[in-house]
């Protein structure tokens, strides 16, 4: 199949937008102003169920929906968009609600390494031994956009995404050498799986050369919306002979694989390629976000892990959506999360144990909801700490915050795992 790509504006040329229902076409139009919007000929043609929208899961993973905003702005959209003014007079109020809606992502003191007190450009460090690298080509793009996503800010904005990775494949370097305690480096983005191999290589390489890391590690959700990649695509034998050439030099590759519904491990295409990937001795690791209106019943996760199992891969995170949007819309709450988790775990085999959730993403400290108990007949959601920034020394911590049935926050993680109180002044009880 050849890669076509559609945009905000190249999609309402397609039979789909025509046969959407009118609200949903009203909805497009207005929030693919504001937000990200990308989908490709696959996604189109072999996973959204075009009977079922606007409920289907897979239209709802790439679609925007109306409630990631405010209900104020999305009427003031609307009318302006049906009274007929032009797209220069919309630019400056379309402008100000975007501004509203960047997400804000979390930063430790530690999280952006230093070198001779400059800091060192697309590289994060959040935890002791892992740092996350951003080379430039990496962080443009991806094959499809997922609607929760919360970097869709650097899709459009070049002085972001410069700001945000380097450029030079050298510039870990050094950094790498001098803290040998790093063995992981994660390669990430948007997707640097839409480069082609010999780009990757050229990025990937330095770092092989560096004794203390062990590990590669490759971000990606190619698989799910774009599985040509490891098939018929131009390189594809050629992205393959690179997982195979990383492990040659004695790194152990882990591909991290972004799925967030069961639809998208269904077809052939996928399987064949699956199978390509672990012919090269890589190993697949799934994790996924969970999502109100996507994938929140245990079955879709049962499911999902169960397929995952079969078809040799290692489920691995269920996270927490990321709650980067303002309104809050993707998130659910969290005793219904541990609730899912806790139902789909009971439906898979005992492989899929392997599996942790629900994990808080994102806020530079990963942390598990591990269950409920009650003290003193109060009932307190219980965390644990499974990679905290070093500085913060929370690993294996436990805490407790009060339980909420309908809460979808558990507070700032950072600074609840740096506390040291106890339950008797403080609604947190450290164990
Ligand atoms: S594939 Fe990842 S980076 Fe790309 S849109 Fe989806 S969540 Fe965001």
């Amino acid at each position: 199949m050849k890669f076509i790509s559609y945009s905000n504006t190249t999609f309402k040329k397609t039979e789909y937008y025509q046969q959407l229902p009118e609200e949903e076409r009203n909805i497009f139009d207005v929030l693919s102003s504001v937000f990200h919007f990308k989908v490709n000929n696959y996604v189109l043609e072999n996973l959204i169920d075009w009977d079922a929208v606007p409920n289907d899961p897979i239209y709802k993973l790439i679609f925007p929906r109306k409630e990631m905003l405010s209900a104020v702005d999305f009427e003031t959209l609307k009318m302006l968009y049906r009274s007929g003014l032009d797209n220069k007079t919309l630019i400056p109020f379309i402008q100000r609600v975007k501004r509203k809606m960047y997400p804000e992502v979390k930063q430790t003191d530690t999280s952006i390494p230093k070198m001779n007190g400059e800091r060192i450009r697309g590289m994060y460090s959040n935890f002791g031994t892992i740092v996350s690298l951003f080379p430039d080509p990496m962080s443009r793009t991806c094959h499809s956009y997922c609607s929760y996503c919360f970097r869709w800010i650097m899709f459009n904005d070049k002085e972001a995404q410069q700001n945000s990775s380097y450029k030079d494949p050298n510039e870990p370097v050094a950094f790498l050498r001098e803290h040998p305690e790093i063995t992981d480096v994660l390669f990430t983005g948007a997707d640097p799986l839409v480069l082609n191999a010999k780009i990757l290589q050229k990025y990937i390489d330095p770092i092989l050369d560096i004794e203390s890391v062990k590990v590669i590690r490759i971000s990606s959700k190619s698989l799910g919306w774009w599985p040509f990649r490891f098939t018929t695509d131009k390189d594809a034998d050629e992205l393959l002979k690179l997982f195979r050439y990383i492990q040659s030099r004695g790194k152990h590759l882990n591909f991290c694989a972004h799925f967030t519904h069961v639809r998208e491990l269904e077809n052939e295409e996928v399987k064949k390629a699956i199978t390509r990937i672990r012919e090269t001795g890589t190993v697949i690791r799934c994790q996924g976000p969970l999502v109100e209106g996507i994938n929140d019943t245990p079955e879709d996760w049962s499911n999902l892990w169960n397929a995952q199992i079969a078809l040799g891969m290692v489920p691995y995170y269920m996270f927490i959506e990321a709650d980067h949007n303002s309104e809050s819309c993707f998130r659910i709450p969290l005793a219904k999360a541990l609730q899912i988790f806790q139902e789909a775990q009971k439906k898979t085999t005992g492989l899929a144990r392997t599996v942790r959730g629900p994990v808080f993403m994102n806020d530079l400290h990963r942390t598990l909801l591990d269950g409920v108990i009650t003290i003193n007949d109060e009932r307190f959601f219980v965390l644990k700490s499974l990679q905290a920034p070093p500085d913060i020394e929370g690993e294996g911590k436990i805490k407790l915050i009060p339980f909420d049935e309908h809460t979808k926050d558990a507070g700032n993680l950072i600074e609840l795992f740096k506390e040291e109180k106890d339950i008797v002044n403080s609604n947190v009880l450290m164990l």
